[in-house]
């Protein structure tokens, strides 16, 4: 028996197929077979060579969902609840995370620590199956599993995918206040996240500036009252339009999940004094934004906060959401195409091209 899996040989490169032998769990580890992963813009930037120090050739795929095929040692998931073959599973794409340093520690920001390793981007093919777009995928001792509830559908996890939870942890960060407007500057699946969780959360007012229709359509369904393209609009023209929405003062809230730097300079400009801004969309650097410090920080009384990754409290955190309140958060219908292994390259390119919002890849497929 062995294993198929999609490499990505480096920056470029176009991905390959491979075999590995059938693997079987050390001690505290468990081996899923692969129900889908996903591709999200992080993949392509891979592909692209835009982060730094990713150690190619890579299997790539963070976010991921599995059955369990085997486990050895391994009896509980990180919330006590039994394992067993069969079970479907997500896990916590980061590992490693030392416990020791300053970050871990002392600044109680364990997404900075130094060790931390990140499943289909940080771990090298020499290291084994330890990336979702493969048959099967190996969880090391210490990988933080959690068990699917029976009422959420492995499509409703994976079409949020990573933009799931990290859309999750920029409406925690913006400490959004009932009754609240919103801005959500980005349509992808970031956004689209942030717009639900931000209505779960109890905003008043929910605006959302993106692109395609399809994705504006998107993102009405999971919540925004208002959308606006940005290609079909100025940047005046939105403003405007907000200004006269928030009584000429601008949104209590804005959170940025566009992943451009000119997001930032305009988002910035449209919160009410003393408003709060996340940045959420930048995991890639897309270059240098312009702005007035004394105007737009300063004077405004902004409170300005990034968000890098997310923690094992973020899955923690949406997945009960996603299990109390799925139908708020139907993730399954943002999935736009399913790619068998052999189509991954197409995906990739699908995924570019803005042709889908979330494309995810079924192993099993091909
Ligand atoms: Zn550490
Ligand atoms: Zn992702």
């Amino acid at each position: 028996m062995s294993v198929r899996a999609a490499v990505m040989p480096g920056p470029g490169m176009p991905l390959e197929i491979r075999e590995f032998p059938d693997p079987t769990p050390e001690e505290g580890e468990v081996i899923l077979d692969t129900l889908a992963s996903e591709v999200c813009g992080t993949d392509v930037h891979l592909w692209h060579g835009r982060l730094d120090g990713v150690p190619y050739p890579i299997i790539p795929g963070h976010v991921s969902v599995g059955r369990i095929r085997e486990l050895r040692g391994v009896e509980a998931d990180v919330l006590g609840r039994p394992l067993a073959p069969g079970d479907p599973v997500t896990f916590l794409d980061v590992h490693g995370t030392c416990h020791r340093c300053f970050h871990c520690q002392v600044a109680s920001q364990p997404n900075r620590c130094p060790s931390r390793r990140v499943y289909g981007i940080t771990f090298p093919l020499d290291d084994g199956l330890l990336g979702g777009w493969s048959q099967a995928i190996r969880l090391l001792a210490g990988v933080q599993i959690l068990k699917l509830p029976e009422s959420v559908p492995a499509d409703r996890l994976i079409g949020g995918g990573c933009g799931l939870f990290t859309g999750f942890a920029a409406v925690e960060r913006s400490d959004l206040r009932m009754g609240a407007t919103v801005l959500v500057q980005g349509t992808g699946p970031v956004g689209l996240s942030a717009v639900a969780f931000a209505r779960l959360r109890g905003a008043g007012q929910i605006l959302a500036i993106g692109d395609p229709d399809a994705r504006l359509a998107l993102a009405r369904r999971f919540g925004a009252d208002v959308t606006l393209s940005l290609a079909a609009t100025t940047r005046e023209e939105r403003r405007e339009r907000i200004l006269a929405l928030t009584d000429g003062r601008g949104v209590d809230v804005a959170i940025e999940a566009a992943g451009q730097p000119s997001a930032v300079e305009e988002g910035l400009a449209l919160l009410r004094d003393g408003g709060s801004y996340v940045v959420a969309g930048h995991y890639t650097d897309t270059g240098s934004a312009t702005l007035n410090p004394h105007t737009l920080l300063n004077r405004k009384h902004v409170a300005l906060r990034g968000q890098w990754g997310t923690d094992l409290r973020h899955l923690v955190g949406a997945l009960r959401m996603l299990e109390r309140h799925g139908d708020a958060l139907p993730f399954e219908e943002v999935i736009g195409g399913r790619y068998g292994l052999d189509r991954v390259q197409e995906a990739l390119e699908d995924v570019e091209a803005l042709r889908v919002t979330k494309a995810v890849v079924v192993p099993e497929d091909g």
